[in-house]
């Protein structure tokens, strides 16, 4: 692949990354499976690319229609999509790279309606399963913890249709969220990375996990007066617990988790309209992907792509069993 018109960024490890600037770009790059699959080969086997494991010979075919590679001295074949995000798929990977790069890029994220309108899927439910297998390398695995003084909170994320003339009603959720607090300059709260997590109850025993899970030992975590948090010194967490007398305080004494709850929810109605509680962690995960790389959006497509490349292979099962996957954390 021709990079040279592209601006090239070695990483430590000598991946090799360009940063498209703009569509037309994206396009030029990635306008061939072969371009696509020399990419992935890049992140996958580091900058001196695929290396035959039987004879250790580096020149190789690429079988485009089944994505395989095949040695051009022994023969041996490899797939390049095993094991990741991709694995198992019919369609060309091109338009998987322009999926993640079109999720990767719109600011508020990408409907499965508009994906199937935008690469003309025969089906709504592909544009679906896509999304969702997307979302899933939005969990990454070699994730670092949160710390510093970080604020705590849940809220209840109502969805489903609910009743005729109401756009929310019956099923709601619980997720608790957890922000790095920060000051911007003129001393206001503004917030660092952030995880959220869908959990059946306030309880201890969902509560603390998700801190522990989340958060460095030694950290700051301020909460309101709620039971579900007392007994956090006991895993050498400080805990500052500012006791809510009204409900309108909620918002001042916690200003970062209430503004992202807000966000998010909005986000929620706008982008997706119905989302099901049953795959809430997934949507989850793409908020706090997205939030976690608002100041770094060009980094965005190599990132869910690195992940997605690493990825141990998602079966279309693990959707419909959801608390396989309830308890990945978002990477920030
Ligand atoms: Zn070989």
């Amino acid at each position: 692949m021709t990079l040279s018109k592209f601006k090239t960024v070695l990483e430590p490890n000598h991946r090799p990354l360009v940063f498209p600037k703009t569509i037309v770009d994206f396009v030029d790059l990635f306008n061939t499976d072969e371009k696509c699959l020399n990419y992935i080969s890049n992140i996958k086997w580091g900058n001196g690319g695929w290396k035959c494991p039987y004879c250790h010979h580096k020149k190789f075919w690429i079988k485009q229609r089944n994505n395989i590679i095949h040695c051009v001295n022994c023969g041996y074949e490899e797939s390049f999509i095993a094991n990741t995000t991709m694995r198992y798929t019919k369609t060309s990977i091109r338009y998987w790279f322009m999926a993640m790069y079109l999720v990767a890029t719109y600011k508020a994220g990408l409907s499965a309606m508009e994906l199937y309108r935008q690469l003309n899927f025969g089906c709504y439910e592909t544009a679906w399963t896509w999304l969702h297998k997307i979302r899933m390398a939005m969990a990454n695995p070699e994730r670092t913890k949160l710390s510093g003084d970080i604020e705590v909170d849940e809220t209840y994320i109502q969805t489903g249709t609910g009743e005729k003339g109401r756009k929310l009603g019956g099923e709601a959720t619980l997720v608790v969220c957890a922000v790095e607090m920060k000051y911007n300059k003129k001393g206001y709260p503004a917030s660092g990375r952030i995880r959220l997590r869908q959990i059946p109850d306030a309880s201890a025993d969902s509560l603390h996990p998700f801190i522990t899970d989340n958060i460095v030992r030694g950290s700051t975590i301020k909460t309101d007066g709620w039971r579900g948090y007392s007994g956090l010194e006991d895993y050498g967490y400080n805990h500052f617990v500012d006791v809510i007398g009204k409900p309108s305080e909620a918002s001042k004494k916690f200003p970062r988790v209430h503004r992202i709850f807000s966000n998010m929810k909005a986000w929620l109605i706008g982008t997706h309209r119905f989302v099901s509680i049953k795959h809430m962690q997934n949507y989850l995960n793409e908020y706090t992907f997205r939030f976690n790389r608002r100041g770094n959006v060009k980094r965005v497509f190599n990132d869910l792509l690195k992940i997605a490349v690493n990825m141990p292979a998602r079966t279309l099962k693990e959707f419909t069993e959801p608390e396989r996957v309830y308890y990945i954390n978002p990477e920030g």
